[in-house]
């Protein structure tokens, strides 16, 4: 059976079809072109009619024109849609006719960038010009890098390597900033949140090099569909922007099913798995030779998949080796032969976490499944544009978990499909980011009094640093005076820059990989089972001071889920919000998180069941940030429903249900903010839920929930109250053994004394 019969013969299948919400089929689309333009270098236009294009998209034409007439633009289209064009089109006209022209291409990973050089070399290679396009990043050769500076006409890194090898460095790159011309940010959506204040920053430090230089380069972006991509990118560049996103591109007949796993416990609304659930579909799938990625939402949760899917595979005669995993924390060699077994067909199934989201070229695939919804509608479609990418039929799984956000969105797939709430946002302002860029800035060239970084701080920032002597000021200017090089210290991925290093103290001391440091208590503290490509590490010490965790390999029947606790205190209330008919008073302000992890639980493979606790001693971490609170009137206290503890169960309910569905309505991972239940609030005395950045100085999500929270407690009420369960599960209110009887009607009857409906 092929995946086409495969297809015909699930539409007939009565088991399969009870368990789907939706199936959506999206019939082959037809190409919309338009002819080359006018002034189109004949050289450019032979080449590609060599290559077989005769006309173009007319998304690519539209962004030609505009990128033509000087505009900064933001190209809007799916994988696979030939965006790559729409800005090297304009780009090599440009460099045709001025032998001077620069552009810099920014990706966010190295991966991805190694692509798009191959492209944009191969159209080089048959230009009779010679245009010179360079990879500069880590990996590049110390002896090949002064080339790349004085004569690379295209100059292809990633936004760190920018941060940390070039713009520290500009003394050695005149001939690029002097002539730099056009700057392409390739996938732009992905720099939202902390890495995209961080961009943020990085393009203001760019644009100051480039004023000194005396020129004044034009942005071209790409991005993903998300509901606000001109705002995010007005936002990050600071300058208007024309938007594009009258995609021309031709794309097969697509399936798309919406798939929730059978209830198992009715009381307890408790569904079937999502890895279980994702093993029995692959047991049709995988018969049928059809090209399979899988997406999971941890890496832990992939490499469970990689290990119950090879022993299926074993089951059904096939060699395990063609079932790989593929997550961040590989190494990159090992990434680059699971890449090209991919493509040369020598891997059937990949299973990955959304490291392979983005545009990393791993060829056609027939089938995505995502093994849990991967937490926004632009990421969901990007894992769904990974199959089919050729103009044949594709097949796209979303298997849901039972997660308040899987649950809702399985469950309302029309906002899926036709309302796509997801707007991303940055803070460039943050102070610790804005701070470390200043820094990092004034390194790079003093400032003058008069001179403006952002707003109207600037002047008060940097006397904050001359009174700090990193800066001295002498005749209106502000000099670095520090022996430090302060890029060093900034890393644009992470609010906290360290790593810590993973060591197998069996294996020569070789270091297998690495975790962020906010992570690392969580996953790698001591007595941890850590997986690493399906094999299981215990982790014999944390070394906490040097970042560094000691492991070895065991073959055990469990795994660990670490117990961390989390203490809030109020700083200062910057902002009150309430209406005066409002029941309830919110709050935005800032605020101490501290979180420590005491302990882990031990879970067992494949049955879930808890078989052990254990204890573990690691610092407590602190962060100052943002945060929106809710005070829940005292009236609550007066019903005699309502005993402190079932006021407490409500609270935990409304709780685990806003931690789940508010990345919905700001666009961001459920790990990027955290919502704690109080019964009696230090602050107030009342009882109060906190939402916080979980990065030190916030990074303007709270404050963005601040604007729409009714919206958002009032689907958190929707969502509890139509949830088929009895008394609180997963996807509501939380598990009624762990939640209390009372979590589901307590949460229920809190939220309607809100009075969130107009
Ligand atoms: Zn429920």
């Amino acid at each position: 059976m092929n995946l086409e019969q495969l297809i015909d013969y699930l539409a007939n299948d009565s088991e399969f079809q009870k368990r789907l919400t939706k199936w959506l089929v999206f019939d082959a689309r037809t190409a919309r072109h338009k002819p080359f333009p006018d002034d189109l270098n004949p050289n450019l236009m032979s080449i590609l009619k060599q290559k077989g294009i005769e006309e173009l998209f007319t998304h690519q034409y539209d962004a030609y024109n505009a990128i033509r007439q000087g505009k900064h633009v933001v190209v809007v289209t799916p994988t696979a849609s030939g965006k790559t064009l729409s800005y090297n089109l304009p780009v090599f006209e440009d460099m045709l006719l001025n032998r001077e022209t620069r552009a810099l291409y920014l990706f966010p990973t190295k991966a991805l960038s190694q692509d798009q050089v191959n492209e944009t070399q191969d159209l080089a290679a048959r230009l009779d010009k010679d245009i010179k396009t360079f990879t500069f990043d880590g990996d590049t050769p110390v002896n090949i890098r002064r080339t790349i500076r004085s004569a690379g006409h295209i100059v292809v890194t990633n936004p760190d390597m920018l941060h940390q090898g070039i713009l520290p460095h500009h003394t050695l790159w005149i001939k690029l900033f002097e002539n730099l011309r056009y700057v392409v940010i390739d996938e732009i959506h992905a720099y939202r949140g902390v890495f995209g204040s961080h961009l943020s920053n990085v393009v203001r430090r760019l644009k100051r090099i480039c004023r000194f230089y005396g020129s004044d380069p034009q942005f071209i972006c790409s991005s993903a569909t998300i509901a606000n991509p001109q705002e995010l990118v007005e936002n990050i560049l600071e300058e208007n922007v024309t938007l594009i996103d009258n995609n021309g591109a031709p794309s097969g007949k697509k399936h798309f099913l919406f798939y929730n796993p059978p209830i198992v416990n009715a009381e307890l609304g408790l569904r079937r798995g999502v890895v279980n659930e994702t093993r029995q579909i692959m047991r049709k799938l995988i018969p049928t030779g059809a090209q399979v990625i899988i997406f999971a939402r941890s890496r832990q949760r992939v490499e469970l998949l990689v290990t119950y899917l090879r022993t299926l595979a074993q089951q059904l005669k096939m060699d395990p080796d063609k079932i790989q995993g593929y997550r961040g924390g590989y190494l990159p060699k090992q990434r680059r032969i699971i890449e090209k077994g991919l493509k040369n067909s020598q891997i059937q199934v990949v299973v990955s976490t959304n490291a392979l989201e983005l545009g990393i070229d791993i060829g056609q695939l027939d089938v995505s499944l995502m093994a849990g919804y991967p937490g926004s509608i632009a990421s969901a479609w990007q894992q769904s544009g990974r199959a089919g990418r050729r103009r044949s039929t594709s097949l796209t799984i979303l298997v849901a978990s039972s997660s308040p956000l899987d649950q809702y969105i399985i469950e309302h797939p029309s906002y899926f499909f036709e309302r796509n709430p997801e707007t991303a946002h940055i803070d460039n302002n943050n102070l610790p980011i804005l701070m470390s860029h200043l820094k990092c800035a004034s390194f790079e060239l003093p400032f003058k009094e008069e001179e403006i970084f952002t707003q109207d701080i600037t002047g008060q920032l940097l006397d904050f640093l001359a009174e700090e002597r990193v800066l001295r000021k002498t005749d209106g200017k502000y000099f670095w005076m520090q022996d430090i090089y302060p890029a060093d210290e900034v890393s644009l991925r992470n609010a906290a820059p360290e790593n810590v290093v993973i060591i197998d103290t069996h294996a020569n001391k070789q270091v297998i990989g690495e975790v962020d440091l906010f992570s690392a208590p969580e996953m790698v503290h001591t007595e941890a089972i850590y997986f690493h490509q399906s094999i299981q590490y215990f982790v014999d010490q944390l070394d906490w001071d040097e970042r560094k965790a000691y492991v070895h390999k065991v073959n055990v029947d469990h795994y660990t889920d670490a117990i961390t606790k989390t203490d809030l205190k109020v700083l200062d209330v910057l902002q009150e919000g309430s209406e005066t008919d409002d029941p309830f008073q919110k709050f935005f302000g800032e605020v101490a998180v501290s979180r420590v992890t005491t302990g882990y639980k031990k879970i067992k493979l494949h049955t879930h069941e808890n078989i052990g606790m254990g204890r573990v001693y690691l610092p407590e971490m602190e962060i100052q940030t943002n945060a929106l609170w809710w005070e829940f009137p005292d009236q609550l206290r007066s019903d005699p429903y309502f005993t402190e503890s079932i006021i407490g169960e409500g609270l935990r309910g409304i709780a685990h249900a806003l931690q789940n569905l508010t990345p919905l309505y700001i666009m961001c991972d459920v790990s990027d903010i955290a919502v704690v239940p109080m019964v009696r609030a230090p602050f107030s005395q009342k009882p109060t839920i906190y939402v916080y950045d979980k990065y030190q100085g916030g990074i303007g999500l709270s404050k963005k929930l601040f604007n729409i929270d009714k919206h958002v407690l009032d689907a958190a009420r929707n969502h509890i109250e139509t949830c088929p369960c009895g008394q609180g599960c997963p996807s509501c209110t939380g598990p009624a053994m762990e939640g209390g009887l009372f979590g589901k009607s307590s949460a229920v009857k809190i939220l309607k004394t809100l009075k969130l409906q107009d």
